[in-house]
């Protein structure tokens, strides 16, 4: 890796794939905690998230954090939180990087008979469609989401090209030009994706 790693790769990605479970979602995502006591829950777990953790931080208490997360989605909106769901999204949590589809049956076939892959898909279809993770398009990977941001708000991910590490922040500013700009073709978008290469900042320390 270069020491003169100045230039960042900035990759942009708009993709126009289906956003059928995302749109199915729609009118359930939008539900509020009720009361300021949510309200100040919310805002503290999304504070105490830095983008990218620290190599040496307690990752078992991340993905703890997570998991509980996950019940508490799955449970405010009805939905079953099955073991296999609870798998997949464990063998995401085993770390800050995503994970392809095969890697995720890799990771499952280590503790129980190998799952079939389109249950794995299943899964992880149920987890997108209830903003627990996210497809990371440039990887053809998966990465598990514990941030409390709106399912449908575009964020930008960030992809450490040392530690494999992605992180995410909020992109709406930037879904905003790119749908204008996209209006302006007489485009008519229905997702957009915003994928990012680099250094975190945690790797270019150590570089
Ligand atoms: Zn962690
Ligand atoms: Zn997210
Ligand atoms: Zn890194």
């Amino acid at each position: 890796m270069s020491l003169e790693y100045n230039k960042q790769a900035y990759e942009y990605l708009m993709v126009t794939e289906c956003g059928r479970a995302l749109s199915q979602m729609h009118g359930s995502a939008a539900r509020p905690l009720a009361g300021a006591e949510g309200n100040a829950r919310l805002s503290a777990m999304t504070l105490a998230k830095p983008t990218f953790p620290a190599p040496d931080h307690d990752h078992g208490r991340c993905a703890a954090d997570a998991l509980t997360h996950a019940e508490r989605v799955c449970a405010q909106r009805g939905q079953k939180f099955t073991p296999l769901r609870r798998q997949v999204l464990e063998a995401l949590l085993s770390s800050h990087r995503p994970l392809g589809a095969y890697e995720i049956i890799e990771e499952l076939a280590k503790v129980a008979p190998r799952p079939a892959p389109i249950t794995v898909y299943r899964a992880l279809e149920f987890l997108m469609a209830n903003g627990l993770v996210h497809r990371i398009e440039s990887r053809n990977a998966f990465l598990a989401c514990a941030h409390d941001h709106e399912q449908t708000a575009l964020v930008a991910f960030l992809i450490c090209e040392s530690c494999g590490a992605v992180g995410e922040v909020p992109a709406a500013p930037i879904a905003e030009s790119l749908k204008s700009a996209a209006a302006a073709s007489g485009f008519l978008p229905k997702m957009s994706v915003v994928e990012i290469t680099g250094l975190c900042a945690h790797c270019q320390k150590a570089a």
